[in-house]
């Protein structure tokens, strides 16, 4: 009788890629074992966060390092070389790409973050950005900064701002959660067709909105623009790539350097998230379980899951948290959004219209609050974006 594929198989699935590289056998990954590989974590138990890690170095907080400090970090790595985002070295072998939104880069294509590991003999890519320029310099920038093309790609879920540029990496294994990979088959070619429908009229708005009279929307314009800019690079050749490794529980990538820990934490922000651990670098690759400095987009999302996600995130022992959407964070972040979400959940039973409050009025991506007060109130609504 077949035995079953084990954790243990996936060098060896690596393995093969990394022959078909080197051009003396041409061999795919085997539908077969990506199923089966699948089928083996389902009903995995509940996912645990490197937290044997906290519990031998104890808790750490956010006011481990003084915001001036983060501010300046941030500074240096917007002097890097890229056009879409910003690398910025977060430990020996880790780097986190950056987002840049509006001036001084208006035409960088990325609106989400990604992050680039050396495993030592292997590179891994956490999410692959949106459109097909920004994911090649992505690409480019692991190549130049680990000697090596990525042969993992990992993606936090599966929207398509950290998911498109897959197609990017063809030669790479590209691994999700089971249900983002289920959605994304699902959903994702009708997605990419809806998305070509309306490019037009979008780019219209979003052109209008920089200078036009509506003040939520000239503040979103930096973020919204160059999105649909960059979807108009995209969507005319754009192909996409499915997850070659559907997993649902846990899964450990050993490098010789380092490894990195990656767990399914089912319905959070979106019907499947994951999150990526490294406990010995104690940093956090969350996705968009984490947005920092703007508002979060909920609308895919289940509050009671993001809730307990965020919780793991905060016991696994990271100090440095790398979220979707913002810049690098540290374990306050993760307490400020749960108390925003505590927020919503507040002011959605007292009125229909609340102005923000004070404590996020600074944030970007305004106009996502009013929509999520409305998610939190009642029954779900789509958020245009
Ligand atoms: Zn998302």
């Amino acid at each position: 009788m077949e035995s079953a594929p084990t954790l243990d198989d996936l060098p060896e699935v690596l393995a093969v890629r990394q022959v078909a590289r080197r051009g003396e056998e041409r061999l795919a990954i085997p539908e077969t074992v990506a199923g089966r590989v699948e089928e083996q974590f389902m009903g995995d138990p509940g996912p645990q966060l490197g937290c044997q890690v906290q519990d031998a170095l104890g808790a750490r907080s956010s006011m481990d390092v003084p915001p001036e400090a983060r501010v300046a970090k941030g500074d240096m790595a917007m002097a890097d070389p890229f056009r879409h985002f910003a690398v910025e070295q977060l430990a020996d072998g880790v780097w986190a790409a950056i987002h840049r939104i509006g001036p001084p880069a208006p035409d960088a294509w990325s609106i989400s973050n990604s992050g680039i590991v050396d495993l030592g003999g292997l590179t891994l890519v956490f999410d692959t950005f949106m459109t097909a320029a920004a994911a090649t310099e992505l690409k480019s920038a692991a190549e130049g900064l680990t000697g090596r093309p990525p042969e993992i790609v990992v993606l936090s879920h599966g929207h398509n701002d950290h998911a498109w540029g897959s197609s990017q990496f063809p030669d790479a294994t590209i691994v999700s959660s089971a249900r983002a990979r289920a959605a994304l088959v699902a959903e994702g070619p009708a997605e990419v067709e809806a998305y070509r429908d309306v490019l037009q009229e979008r780019l219209a708005f979003w052109t209008a909105a920089v200078d036009g009279d509506d003040a939520l929307a000239r503040e979103g314009a930096p973020f919204f623009l160059p999105y649909w800019q960059g979807l108009a690079n995209s969507l005319p050749t754009l192909q996409l790539r499915f997850p070659d490794l559907a997993i649902e529980g846990r899964l450990d990538i050993h490098g010789t350097a380092r490894r990195v820990e990656i767990t399914t934490v089912g319905q959070a922000h979106t019907d499947g998230d994951l999150v990526m651990v490294l406990t010995d670098e104690r940093i956090a690759f969350c996705g968009d379980l984490l947005f920092v400095g703007c508002h979060p987009y909920l609308g895919d999302g289940d509050l009671g899951g993001l809730r307990r996600a965020l919780a793991l995130l905060e016991a696994c022992g990271a100090h440095q948290f790398v979220p979707g959407h913002g810049p690098v964070g540290r374990a306050g972040e993760l307490a400020t959004l749960a108390a925003y979400l505590d927020d919503l959940q507040r002011l959605a039973t007292v009125a229909d219209e609340v102005a923000i409050p004070e404590a996020y009025r600074s944030w970007a991506l305004r106009r996502f609050f009013a929509a999520n007060l409305e998610f939190t109130a009642g029954p779900r609504t789509a958020m245009d974006s």
